[in-house]
């Protein structure tokens, strides 16, 4: 007999998503935040790098799960097979890229941001938005930005370069972009300024923008590989003989390869004289702001017309999270601004907050990031961060130092900021030979989790490079890699290590 038929009114059976248990849940929540305190706390005692064992192999072979197992076997499993295998910038021992290195404070507010889960609108009159706009506030005090400037926060520096030279594209267009396209026949073509040792996301926004990388045109850079200014002038000198539109010079501050910091005021006064627009690509540069003693490296960086820099890199802010800033607001919101009937603000109510996010860039629901980066800098001050960025700019130089004393090490680039690149010369050994033995050791260092340096050509020598934005990193921790370095390369020299 049909179970319904005793009453008329169908039996409806409805569930959410919540567990079924609240009390096994929250024991569950309590072993994993202990887990990973006890991960963090101990991060030195282990490799810096490891490949995946079996075990973790296995389980990204498995199916697609139709019935679930519960959260605490799975957790085991993440526990297991997942936590051990990071990319490794939470350790001591990591200089690959620019990782960041996050802090514990932020454990917390992942949970706060779970728990929340915000669509960080700005027109939702809710707490994200006004963290949000206070840290934005924050910011443009930190970097010595204009008050009036807008921003947003974006997932990292690719996506704040692009969303800052849209800006720089449609402002600097004769017709209206957003109604014609780029490929009006007929406009002169615009021009984009950099340097060749500028970031790929560069290039890859002005791909985006449907500019074509030929309108991309790419300026030397002098002996410290900052960009070669008399060759900028010349350079967009002869563009407009010959029929282009100058339109944007994207500054460096602070290098991918080694660090190098464009001439920003001599910049500005060529984008001011020549009328171009200036976007900084500051990803981790712009925080050397942040110290007295250092600042000066990164004076004029308030005259960018768009500035582009992580949080996750040298604010030590957990990934991923990136900002743009636009000195003119207006032309920000007239890049992006697309405002149907279903995202119009209202007076009252939750529809009323401060403004719309999705005027200023791509994305419309975003997570509730900034209260990552907010909790940091309420917790530990901005005092703190700055010792840390000293601290970090004072190894890299401690890190040279080493190198110059040794026989056997060269230095491959000028040290101007956080970045060290250097490799092992061993007398004897052709260009190719000593590419090819310092990749080796390179290498080596990450298999047996020494330490993890990343690599790059300069002036085609292979780099051993160290980009320190790593707050966990000692001096000791400098000595042990020029140790390590040096004792791989005679090991592979066939050299006796105890000379
Ligand atoms: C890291 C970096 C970028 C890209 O930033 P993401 O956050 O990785 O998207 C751009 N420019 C420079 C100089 C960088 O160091």
């Amino acid at each position: 007999m049909d179970q319904n038929s005793a009453d008329d009114t169908p039996r409806v059976i409805e569930r959410s998503l919540d567990p079924d248990n609240w009390d096994e849940f929250r024991a569950l929540g309590h072993r994993a935040f202990d887990d990973m305190v006890d991960y963090l706390q101990t991060i030195r005692d282990r490799p810096v790098w490891q490949a995946l064992p079996e075990s973790a192999q296995s389980l990204f072979a498995m199916p697609l799960p139709v019935y679930g197992s519960g959260p605490a076997t799975v957790y085991d499993r993440v526990r297991d097979d997942i936590l051990p295998y990071p990319t490794g910038n939470i350790h001591p021992r990591f200089w690959s890229w620019v990782g960041g290195t996050g802090t514990a404070t932020q454990l917390i507010a992942d949970m706060v941001i779970s728990t929340m889960n915000s669509a960080g609108l700005g027109f939702d009159e809710v707490a994200s938005t006004h963290v949000e706009l206070q840290l934005l506030g924050w910011l443009k005090e930190m970097l010595g930005y204009p008050a009036g400037a807008s921003g947003l926060l974006v997932s990292g520096g690719s996506m704040a370069n692009l969303v800052g030279m849209a800006v720089a594209r449609n402002q600097m267009a004769v017709t209206d972009v957003r109604k014609h396209g780029v490929c009006n026949s007929g406009e002169p073509k615009p021009r984009f300024y950099a340097s060749s040792e500028t970031h790929s996301s560069v290039r890859k926004a002005v791909e985006l923008l449907g500019l074509g990388n030929d309108s991309l045109h790419t300026i030397p850079v002098c002996d410290d590989f900052t960009i070669d200014t008399a060759a900028l002038r010349d350079a967009i000198n002869a563009d407009r003989h010959q029929g282009y539109r100058p339109a944007c010079i994207v500054a460096n501050v602070g290098t991918v390869n080694t660090g190098a910091i464009d001439p920003l005021p001599a910049l500005a006064d060529i984008a001011s004289s020549e009328r171009l627009w200036l976007h900084a690509d500051a990803a981790f540069g712009a925080f050397a702001r942040l110290s007295p003693r250092y600042q000066t490296l990164v004076e004029g960086l308030e005259r960018a017309d768009s500035l582009a820099f992580d949080l996750h890199k040298w604010l030590y802010v957990q990934y991923d999270c990136g900002c743009v800033l636009v000195r003119d607001s207006d032309a920000h919101r007239n890049a992006f601004s697309v405002l149907p009937s279903y995202l119009r603000s209202l007076d009252r109510g939750l529809a009323s907050g401060p403004l719309n996010f999705s005027e200023y860039g791509v994305q419309l629901s975003r997570s509730f990031k900034a209260l990552r980066a907010w909790m940091g800098l309420k917790s530990e001050g901005v005092q703190r961060y700055a010792e840390q960025i000293e601290q970090n700019i004072r190894q890299a130089s401690y890190l040279t130092g080493l190198v110059m004393q040794h026989p056997d090490l060269e230095l491959l680039s000028p040290t101007s900021l956080n970045i060290v690149n250097f490799r092992y010369a061993a007398a004897g050994l052709n260009a190719e030979a000593l590419n090819e033995l310092n990749a080796e050791i390179l290498m080596i260092l990450q298999e047996r989790g020494i330490a993890a340096p990343s690599s790059t050509l300069l002036n085609g020598r292979f780099s051993l490079r160290v980009a320190i934005c790593n707050h966990r990193s000692r001096r000791e921790d400098f000595d042990l890699l020029v140790g390590s370095v040096v004792e791989i390369a005679r090991e592979l020299c066939g050299t006796d290590s105890s000379r």
